[in-house]
């Protein structure tokens, strides 16, 4: 009888890293008109240094060779940028979808039915309160009203499926079920997502990361209602919490692996929550492209090689949680071989407790005051250029 080779885990093929990120970010601009106190790329104002239309048009090129099949397009708000729709049209006309993410800012009727026309578009809609008092105390006033006129306009101009996406925080986990009922009512789909420490979120991640008590009732909440709700793998330092496999997913940090972040200046990272020197890998300008980063960062073979389980070696739920979220890790300055800052054994609990070193992102855009207390919308005035430096008068 002929012996049959044990077919590989994808988990264990993922690990090694693929020729192409399956989960590849693109934030095209760190313009943004809210100033959310949790951005994790501490967007503001636009960098003079942007990527311009064609060099953007020359990385879809790339992707299409690459045969990455869509692409996480972010911010920022990406909508902002002048030529945000001849991007995406672009992309699409070279076999590149796009989901992207939004506050909702310009999506007109127009735009919404324009958005319907195509079967390869996906629209995520950030909410971080399903009540206008908790989304507007993290996104800034009138947040809430915008996002939800641009549901309504999606769903009127008959566009299907619509993303609404949720940053779970200490005070809207109990809104789970609202979000829920929230999403049905415009027949959209729910997305929720870890609050990690990066960009402007290592500012608050202290208090607005949910408690150990939350993260149970987090845990129950997806086990009992998670079909047919996204959370991009976000939640598998949970897993711990119940049986093996009761959270579907890959229970994996992908950065560098499978997941990666291309920046408005054409900056790699190994994650969008990772921006940071540390995790820069190089840059699509002057590195020979982004597929030349990809398959060769020395970043990125490092991160492909088998990881050290450190002090997590011994606990009884490494597979399932693999130590957790690196960038959580990091940016709360916990050690990378650790457990993760909200492990479900309490290891972070204590860890948190110590002395700790956080480290800070070199890359910073937040306006002015920005830091720490979400300000209103302020009104767009859209450049077709890049400001020659950076300033204040208007984040666009
Ligand atoms: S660093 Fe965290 S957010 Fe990024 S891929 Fe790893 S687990 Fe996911
Ligand atoms: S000790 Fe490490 S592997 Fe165990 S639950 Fe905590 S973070 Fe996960």
């Amino acid at each position: 009888m002929t012996a049959v080779a044990p077919v590989p885990r994808l988990v264990d093929q993922f690990e090694l890293g693929l020729d192409a990120p399956i989960c590849l970010t693109w934030e095209l601009t760190y313009a943004c008109n809210l100033s959310c106190v949790h951005c994790l790329s501490s967007s503001g104002k636009r960098d003079p240094r942007e990527l311009t239309t064609e060099q953007c048009k020359s990385i879809i090129d790339e992707l299409q060779r690459m045969q990455v099949f869509y692409v996480n397009i972010g911010g920022g708000e990406p909508t902002v940028r002048s030529d945000f729709w001849e991007l995406v049209d672009y992309a699409t006309a070279h076999q590149v979808g796009v989901k992207f993410s939004t506050n909702g800012v310009r999506i007109t009727p127009e735009v919404a039915a324009r958005l319907a026309a195509s079967d390869y578009v996906d629209v995520q809609i950030s909410l971080d309160g399903a009540t206008a008092e908790i989304n507007d105390a993290v996104r800034g006033p009138g947040s809430f009203a915008m996002a939800v006129r641009a549901l309504e306009n999606l769903r009127d101009a008959g566009f299907r499926d619509a993303k609404i996406s949720v940053v779970v925080t200490r005070h809207n986990v109990e809104q789970l079920d609202d979000f829920k009922a929230l999403a049905d009512s415009f027949g959209a789909t729910l997305r929720i997502t870890r609050l990690r420490p990066s960009g402007r979120g290592a500012d608050v991640w202290d208090d607005l990361h949910p408690t150990a008590a939350q993260q149970v009732t987090l845990y129950d909440w997806l086990v009992a209602h998670g079909e047919g709700v996204l959370t991009g793998d976000s939640f598998f330092h949970l897993s711990g919490l119940g049986e093996p496999g009761a959270l579907a997913g890959l229970n994996l940090c992908g950065a560098g692996r499978v997941v990666c972040l291309i920046d408005p200046v054409g900056d790699v990272y190994a994650c969008p929550f990772a921006i940071h020197e540390k995790f820069l890998a190089g840059n699509v300008l002057s590195d020979g492209g982004f597929d030349h980063v990809w398959k060769n960062a020395e970043l990125f073979r490092e991160l492909r090689e088998p990881q050290s389980a450190g002090a997590c070696g011994s606990c009884g739920h490494y597979d399932a949680c693999r130590g957790g979220c690196m960038a959580a890790k990091f940016f709360t300055g916990l050690p990378m071989d650790g457990p993760d800052p909200e492990c479900v054994v309490g290891h972070g609990e204590s860890a948190l407790a110590g002395d700790r070193d956080k480290p800070r992102s070199h890359i910073d855009h937040s306006r002015s005051g920005g830091r720490g207390t979400p300000a209103g919308p302020i009104p767009l005035k859209l450049l077709t250029t890049p400001p020659k430096k950076f300033c204040n008068e208007s984040p666009v």
